[in-house]
């Protein structure tokens, strides 16, 4: 039968749960092994238990603790590295019961792998003017990997007595910390962060990523340094070549590469999306700018920019809009085109331009969705055909997918596609074929 505790010991904002049980432990006068049997009703305590507290804790079990230490469960579960789920860890593989200090399993490793990059080294870290101030007091975000320095002291986190390493912690690692911790909050956003920052981290130096907060404490000023500016790529998206992007296999830095500025829209109905960005919305800025690579590939990669201006979506994310066997090399030729882009000092003109054609697509919200399934209809072949008499069948044909649906166009329909001559004839027929479809589709619906 396990019995509440006296009195209720304050918890210190942010404190972490293991280094808790040690105060309320030291307060008692008790062994915290004393402590960990009395709240799990474990009857032989070993240092596993106390290794597996602080982690996460299912709820049933939080309720049963709290009624004992005088915490209401949230006070419990607040001090558990489980806050960070959904923004530096993830407990996705790992239920937050492959945790609880009661079960602890009879193996020597923690299984943390599966939360995220945690400190592994069984002794804490610390920052020493934090617990001069609280004796006993560990923060729970010491044991993230990224938590390196003490914001409010400008101290190195410390990783035992006998590590004494003084470091220079300038502004700017300062602010860098400060970004971290103002994270922690979980968010899809926060998530996403933490996500790209680990990926940079480990692209930085595959070791670091292991051992962050060991190597800080050999080499403070290079891994403090990898570290600033890590978090800077990731605060500075759109850039891949400054981000260090480029170096990267193009499939992974498609899935952190965004535009520079937030969303145009939120919840961007993706039916106003087209594959290719139509002409009156491509040339002449974007043309111009994606010279190099061919008009349809050029209309792609614009259409791909509108659209993660338009969501604020990664580019990864961004292209699976597209026909599936369009996707990768899409994505490819976005990257290399916006690295020489930024190169050449013109990637924020690239942007802007895709964040007008986005804004101008919302405006619109033409539904292209619908365009692509009707644009090989006869019905629809022959209005255009009408208001263009003249017209070339097979180049009508071609114009109602690639510039009217703004889609890809099969095989049959494409030599015009390939000319370039499709973009001269939409000049010349365009605007009555346009009027006339719009007509029809308006009485179709009425
Ligand atoms: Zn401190």
């Amino acid at each position: 039968m396990t019995t509440r505790l006296p009195l209720r010991v304050e918890p210190s904002p942010g404190e972490w749960w293991r280094g808790y049980l040690l105060r309320v432990a030291a307060y008692y006068g008790v062994h915290p092994f004393n402590l960990l049997g009395r709240l799990h009703g474990i009857d032989a305590v070993e240092r596993r238990h106390l290794r597996w507290s602080g982690i996460a804790m299912p709820d049933d079990v939080a309720r049963a603790v709290a009624a004992i230490v005088n915490l209401s469960p949230v006070e419990i579960q607040g001090m558990h590295l489980s806050v960070f789920a959904g923004s530096a860890l993830n407990f996705a593989v790992r239920g937050f019961e492959d945790f609880d200090p009661a079960l602890a399993f009879n193996v020597d490793r923690l299984p943390l792998g599966g939360a995220g990059p945690l400190v592994k080294a069984t002794r804490d870290r610390f920052c020493p003017m934090c617990v001069h101030a609280t004796p006993g007091y560990r923060a729970a975000s010491w044991r993230l990997q990224v938590h390196l320095v003490c914001t409010r002291h400008r101290l190195l986190l410390k990783g035992g007595e006998d590590t004494a390493v003084n470091a220079v912690i300038d502004d700017a690692v300062v602010d860098s910390q400060c970004e971290v911790l103002q994270r922690l909050t979980p968010s899809e956003e926060n998530a996403a962060f933490f996500e790209h920052l680990h990926a940079q981290l480990a692209s930085s130096n595959g070791q670091w990523r292991q051992n962050l907060e060991q190597n800080v404490l050999v080499a403070p000023e290079q891994v403090l340094d990898t570290f600033r500016l890590s978090v800077e790529r990731v605060l500075t998206p759109g850039y891949p070549d400054y981000q260090g992007l480029a170096g990267w296999p193009s499939g992974i830095a498609a899935r952190r590469l965004r535009s520079p500025d937030p969303a145009v829209g939120a919840d961007v109905p993706s039916d106003c999306l087209p594959h290719l960005l139509p002409m009156h919305l491509f040339s002449p800025g974007l043309s111009d700018l994606l010279h190099r690579a061919t008009i349809r590939h050029a209309r792609a990669i614009s259409a791909v920019g509108a659209s993660m201006c338009a969501t604020g979506r990664t580019l990864h994310a961004a292209a699976e809009g597209l026909p599936s066997r369009r996707r990768a090399t899409t994505s490819a030729l976005f990257l290399e085109n916006l690295i020489q882009l930024e190169k050449e000092g013109r990637a924020e003109q690239f942007w802007s331009l895709c964040a007008a054609a986005a804004i101008e697509l919302l405006r619109k919200g033409t539904n292209y969705r619908r365009r692509e399934l009707v644009c090989n209809d006869e019905d629809l072949y022959l209005v255009a055909t009408a208001a263009e008499p003249s017209a070339y069948v097979r180049t009508v044909r071609t114009w109602l997918v690639d510039q009217w649906a703004c889609t890809y166009t099969s095989s049959n329909v494409r030599p015009s596609v390939l000319d370039g001559s499709i973009e001269h004839f939409d000049g010349l027929s365009g605007p009555g074929m346009r009027e006339a479809l719009e007509r029809f589709l308006q009485e179709l619906t009425a």
